[in-house]
Protein backbone atom coordinates (compact mmCIF):
# COMPACT_ATOMS: atom_id res chain seq x y z
CA UNK A 1 0.00 0.00 0.00
CA UNK A 2 1.43 3.11 -0.70
CA UNK A 3 1.73 6.10 1.21
CA UNK A 4 -0.03 9.40 1.42
CA UNK A 5 2.07 12.62 1.78
CA UNK A 6 0.98 12.90 5.47
CA UNK A 7 1.62 9.13 6.22
CA UNK A 8 5.16 9.37 4.61
CA UNK A 9 5.98 12.42 6.67
CA UNK A 10 5.39 11.25 9.93
CA UNK A 11 7.25 7.73 9.18
CA UNK A 12 9.97 9.95 7.89
CA UNK A 13 9.92 12.07 11.06
CA UNK A 14 9.66 9.45 13.28
CA UNK A 15 12.45 7.66 11.48
CA UNK A 16 15.02 10.70 11.73
CA UNK A 17 14.30 11.61 15.61
CA UNK A 18 14.94 7.62 16.64
CA UNK A 19 18.32 7.61 14.54
CA UNK A 20 18.97 11.30 16.08
CA UNK A 21 20.28 12.26 12.54
CA UNK A 22 18.51 15.84 12.55
CA UNK A 23 18.92 16.87 15.69
CA UNK A 24 20.59 20.36 16.50
CA UNK A 25 19.28 20.62 20.21
CA UNK A 26 17.12 23.45 18.95
CA UNK A 27 15.03 23.16 16.08
CA UNK A 28 12.36 20.45 15.50
CA UNK A 29 15.05 19.68 12.30
CA UNK A 30 13.68 15.49 11.80
CA UNK A 31 10.38 17.21 10.79
CA UNK A 32 11.70 20.09 8.53
CA UNK A 33 14.41 17.27 6.59
CA UNK A 34 11.72 14.98 6.26
CA UNK A 35 9.92 17.76 4.44
CA UNK A 36 12.71 18.85 1.83
CA UNK A 37 13.52 15.15 0.84
CA UNK A 38 10.13 14.49 0.70
CA UNK A 39 9.16 17.65 -1.46
CA UNK A 40 12.26 17.14 -3.43
CA UNK A 41 11.55 13.26 -4.30
CA UNK A 42 8.63 14.42 -5.63
CA UNK A 43 9.92 16.80 -6.85
CA UNK A 44 7.69 20.25 -5.63
CA UNK A 45 8.14 22.72 -3.09
CA UNK A 46 7.44 21.99 0.15
CA UNK A 47 3.97 24.12 0.53
CA UNK A 48 2.67 21.30 -1.85
CA UNK A 49 3.14 18.78 1.05
CA UNK A 50 1.01 21.03 3.44
CA UNK A 51 -1.51 21.64 0.16
CA UNK A 52 -2.02 17.97 -0.59
CA UNK A 53 -1.49 15.75 2.70
CA UNK A 54 -3.98 12.85 1.53
CA UNK A 55 -2.16 12.06 -2.27
CA UNK A 56 -1.08 9.41 -2.41
CA UNK A 57 3.20 8.97 -3.20
CA UNK A 58 3.45 6.71 -6.50
CA UNK A 59 5.95 3.98 -6.75
CA UNK A 60 8.74 5.90 -8.14
CA UNK A 61 8.43 8.68 -5.97
CA UNK A 62 8.29 5.85 -2.83
CA UNK A 63 11.65 4.43 -4.22
CA UNK A 64 13.30 7.75 -4.39
CA UNK A 65 12.45 9.25 -1.19
CA UNK A 66 13.06 5.54 0.58
CA UNK A 67 16.70 6.28 -0.95
CA UNK A 68 17.18 9.86 0.52
CA UNK A 69 15.88 8.86 3.63
CA UNK A 70 18.05 6.01 4.04
CA UNK A 71 21.33 8.58 3.13
CA UNK A 72 19.77 10.63 5.81
CA UNK A 73 19.74 8.21 8.44
CA UNK A 74 23.18 7.32 7.25
CA UNK A 75 23.90 10.83 8.40
CA UNK A 76 24.73 12.22 4.81
CA UNK A 77 23.70 15.96 4.79
CA UNK A 78 20.18 17.34 3.05
CA UNK A 79 21.61 19.21 1.21
CA UNK A 80 24.23 16.71 -0.73
CA UNK A 81 21.51 14.27 -0.95
CA UNK A 82 19.07 16.34 -3.11
CA UNK A 83 21.78 18.20 -4.30
CA UNK A 84 20.78 21.72 -3.76
CA UNK A 85 20.48 24.35 -1.15
CA UNK A 86 18.47 27.57 -0.92
CA UNK A 87 20.86 30.39 -0.51
CA UNK A 88 19.77 34.44 -0.80
CA UNK A 89 17.02 34.16 -3.07
CA UNK A 90 18.91 31.91 -5.15
CA UNK A 91 18.18 27.71 -5.29
CA UNK A 92 22.15 26.80 -5.79
CA UNK A 93 23.26 23.47 -6.70
CA UNK A 94 26.23 21.76 -3.87
CA UNK A 95 28.31 18.91 -4.06
CA UNK A 96 30.33 17.42 -1.63
CA UNK A 97 33.05 18.88 -3.41
CA UNK A 98 31.88 22.46 -1.54
CA UNK A 99 30.83 23.43 1.78
CA UNK A 100 27.18 24.02 1.70
CA UNK A 101 26.02 27.44 1.97
CA UNK A 102 24.74 28.38 5.24
CA UNK A 103 21.94 30.82 6.38
CA UNK A 104 24.52 33.22 8.10
CA UNK A 105 26.86 33.86 5.18
CA UNK A 106 24.54 35.78 3.95
CA UNK A 107 25.36 38.57 6.60
CA UNK A 108 28.05 38.50 4.25
CA UNK A 109 25.90 39.34 1.66
CA UNK A 110 23.78 42.27 3.17
CA UNK A 111 27.03 43.51 4.75
CA UNK A 112 28.14 44.21 0.91
CA UNK A 113 25.28 45.43 -0.18
CA UNK A 114 24.60 48.34 2.43
CA UNK A 115 28.46 49.64 1.55
CA UNK A 116 29.22 52.84 -0.61
CA UNK A 117 30.39 51.43 -3.26
CA UNK A 118 31.02 52.23 -6.66
CA UNK A 119 28.04 51.74 -9.22
CA UNK A 120 30.82 49.39 -11.30
CA UNK A 121 32.58 48.53 -8.60
CA UNK A 122 34.90 45.26 -8.61
CA UNK A 123 34.64 42.62 -6.23
CA UNK A 124 36.05 39.42 -5.73
CA UNK A 125 35.19 36.41 -3.51
CA UNK A 126 37.97 34.33 -1.91
CA UNK A 127 36.82 30.50 -1.55
CA UNK A 128 33.57 30.50 -3.60
CA UNK A 129 32.72 27.09 -3.17
CA UNK A 130 29.10 26.90 -4.54
CA UNK A 131 29.20 30.54 -6.04
CA UNK A 132 26.87 31.45 -3.18
CA UNK A 133 28.28 34.53 -2.16
CA UNK A 134 29.47 36.07 -5.62
CA UNK A 135 25.97 35.11 -7.18
CA UNK A 136 23.71 36.46 -4.53
CA UNK A 137 25.73 39.72 -5.32
CA UNK A 138 25.96 39.75 -8.85
CA UNK A 139 21.74 38.87 -8.37
CA UNK A 140 21.78 42.72 -6.78
CA UNK A 141 24.09 44.35 -8.35
CA UNK A 142 24.01 43.78 -12.45
CA UNK A 143 26.96 47.25 -12.49
CA UNK A 144 29.01 44.96 -10.07
CA UNK A 145 32.02 43.39 -12.32
CA UNK A 146 32.58 40.18 -9.85
CA UNK A 147 35.23 37.36 -9.36
CA UNK A 148 35.06 33.82 -7.27
CA UNK A 149 37.67 32.02 -7.13
CA UNK A 150 38.42 28.48 -5.38
CA UNK A 151 41.26 26.14 -5.29
CA UNK A 152 39.14 23.12 -6.06
CA UNK A 153 38.40 22.72 -9.40
CA UNK A 154 35.23 20.62 -8.83
CA UNK A 155 33.93 23.87 -6.87
CA UNK A 156 34.87 26.59 -9.87
CA UNK A 157 32.72 24.04 -12.06
CA UNK A 158 30.31 23.82 -9.87
CA UNK A 159 30.09 27.65 -8.94
CA UNK A 160 30.16 27.90 -13.15
CA UNK A 161 27.10 26.04 -13.29
CA UNK A 162 25.14 27.76 -11.19
CA UNK A 163 26.09 30.86 -12.66
CA UNK A 164 24.48 29.52 -15.97
CA UNK A 165 21.15 27.98 -14.29
CA UNK A 166 20.94 31.61 -13.30
CA UNK A 167 21.48 33.59 -15.97
CA UNK A 168 24.60 35.39 -13.97
CA UNK A 169 27.47 34.14 -16.22
CA UNK A 170 28.87 37.39 -16.05
CA UNK A 171 30.33 36.30 -13.04
CA UNK A 172 34.24 35.56 -13.34
CA UNK A 173 34.79 32.22 -11.67
CA UNK A 174 38.56 30.73 -11.30
CA UNK A 175 40.57 28.72 -10.28
CA UNK A 176 43.39 29.77 -7.68
CA UNK A 177 44.74 29.02 -4.65
CA UNK A 178 43.82 32.27 -2.78
CA UNK A 179 45.58 34.99 -4.88
CA UNK A 180 48.01 32.64 -6.53
CA UNK A 181 46.17 33.18 -10.12
CA UNK A 182 44.83 36.64 -9.61
CA UNK A 183 46.44 38.83 -11.87
CA UNK A 184 47.53 42.06 -10.22
CA UNK A 185 44.54 44.50 -10.00
CA UNK A 186 42.38 46.37 -7.47
CA UNK A 187 38.81 45.87 -6.12
CA UNK A 188 36.63 48.02 -4.08
CA UNK A 189 35.70 45.01 -2.39
CA UNK A 190 36.89 41.93 -1.06
CA UNK A 191 34.70 39.00 0.90
CA UNK A 192 35.44 35.59 1.67
CA UNK A 193 34.03 32.58 3.80
CA UNK A 194 37.41 30.87 4.61
CA UNK A 195 38.01 27.90 6.50
CA UNK A 196 38.55 29.20 9.93
CA UNK A 197 37.64 26.13 12.14
CA UNK A 198 40.27 24.95 14.43
CA UNK A 199 42.04 21.41 12.79
CA UNK A 200 41.17 19.66 16.18
CA UNK A 201 37.83 20.71 17.08
CA UNK A 202 35.94 18.33 18.44
CA UNK A 203 32.38 19.59 16.57
CA UNK A 204 33.95 18.53 13.08
CA UNK A 205 33.27 15.29 14.46
CA UNK A 206 29.60 15.13 14.67
CA UNK A 207 26.74 15.70 12.26
CA UNK A 208 26.94 17.28 8.59
CA UNK A 209 29.78 18.49 8.73
CA UNK A 210 31.78 15.04 8.57
CA UNK A 211 30.65 15.22 5.37
CA UNK A 212 31.93 18.14 4.28
CA UNK A 213 35.56 18.60 2.87
CA UNK A 214 37.80 19.59 5.81
CA UNK A 215 39.77 21.95 3.17
CA UNK A 216 36.62 24.52 3.44
CA UNK A 217 36.47 24.17 6.98
CA UNK A 218 39.78 23.80 9.31
CA UNK A 219 42.88 26.22 9.10
CA UNK A 220 45.38 25.44 11.32
CA UNK A 221 45.71 25.22 15.30
CA UNK A 222 43.72 28.37 16.12
CA UNK A 223 41.86 28.29 12.72
CA UNK A 224 43.35 31.54 11.20
CA UNK A 225 46.15 30.55 9.12
CA UNK A 226 44.18 31.38 5.96
CA UNK A 227 42.38 34.11 7.34
CA UNK A 228 46.25 35.35 7.93
CA UNK A 229 47.26 35.04 4.66
CA UNK A 230 44.40 36.64 2.91
CA UNK A 231 44.57 39.76 5.29
CA UNK A 232 48.10 40.19 4.35
CA UNK A 233 47.84 39.40 0.72
CA UNK A 234 44.25 41.70 0.20
CA UNK A 235 46.03 44.99 1.43
CA UNK A 236 47.94 44.61 -2.24
CA UNK A 237 44.91 44.03 -3.62
CA UNK A 238 42.48 46.75 -2.70
CA UNK A 239 41.80 50.12 -3.97
CA UNK A 240 41.78 52.69 -2.12
CA UNK A 241 38.65 53.17 0.45
CA UNK A 242 38.47 49.36 -0.59
CA UNK A 243 36.58 46.89 2.01
CA UNK A 244 37.48 43.14 3.15
CA UNK A 245 34.65 41.44 4.70
CA UNK A 246 35.26 38.11 6.54
CA UNK A 247 33.07 35.60 7.93
CA UNK A 248 34.95 33.75 10.79
CA UNK A 249 33.77 31.37 14.20
CA UNK A 250 32.16 33.64 17.34
CA UNK A 251 35.08 33.60 19.45
CA UNK A 252 37.91 34.92 16.26
CA UNK A 253 36.63 38.51 16.18
CA UNK A 254 39.31 39.98 19.05
CA UNK A 255 42.62 37.86 16.93
CA UNK A 256 41.20 39.07 13.50
CA UNK A 257 41.10 42.62 14.92
CA UNK A 258 44.49 42.31 15.97
CA UNK A 259 45.34 40.86 12.27
CA UNK A 260 43.86 43.49 10.67
CA UNK A 261 45.10 46.11 12.33
CA UNK A 262 48.70 44.68 11.94
CA UNK A 263 48.80 44.38 8.50
CA UNK A 264 47.11 48.34 8.68
CA UNK A 265 43.65 48.25 8.39
CA UNK A 266 41.20 51.37 9.67
CA UNK A 267 37.52 51.45 10.50
CA UNK A 268 37.53 47.92 12.17
CA UNK A 269 34.03 46.75 12.82
CA UNK A 270 31.91 43.52 13.67
CA UNK A 271 28.53 42.68 12.57
CA UNK A 272 26.55 40.07 14.13
CA UNK A 273 24.49 37.22 13.11
CA UNK A 274 21.04 36.43 14.18
CA UNK A 275 21.99 34.84 17.51
CA UNK A 276 23.78 38.09 18.72
CA UNK A 277 27.12 36.58 18.01
CA UNK A 278 30.37 39.12 15.93
CA UNK A 279 30.37 36.72 12.99
CA UNK A 280 32.23 38.89 10.27
CA UNK A 281 34.69 41.40 10.78
CA UNK A 282 35.38 44.27 7.99
CA UNK A 283 38.01 46.85 7.49
CA UNK A 284 39.21 49.61 4.89
CA UNK A 285 43.22 49.74 4.00
CA UNK A 286 44.44 52.98 4.88
CA UNK A 287 46.37 53.68 1.46
N1 LIG B 1 30.25 28.18 9.54
C1 LIG B 1 30.68 26.85 9.26
C2 LIG B 1 30.32 25.93 10.37
O1 LIG B 1 30.24 26.37 11.49
C3 LIG B 1 32.14 26.79 9.01
C4 LIG B 1 32.41 27.27 7.67
C5 LIG B 1 33.78 27.75 7.50
O2 LIG B 1 34.74 27.31 8.12
N2 LIG B 1 33.86 28.69 6.63
O3 LIG B 1 30.11 24.77 10.14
Amino acid sequence: MLLTIAQALSWAREQLSSHNVSDDGLHDCAAIDSKILLAASLQREVIYLHTWPEKRLDKLQTEIFKHYMSQRILGHPVAYIIGFRDFWTLRLNVSAATLIPRPETELIVEISLSLDLAKCAKVLDLGTGSGAIALALASEKPNWLITGLDKIAEAVILAKDNATIHKLERVNFIQSDWFSAVEHQQFNLIVTNPPYIEDNNRYLLQGDVRFEPSSALTSGSDGLDDIRLIVSQSKHYLAADGWLVIEHGYQQSDPIRDILTAHGFIQIRNEYDLNGFPRVSLGKVEK
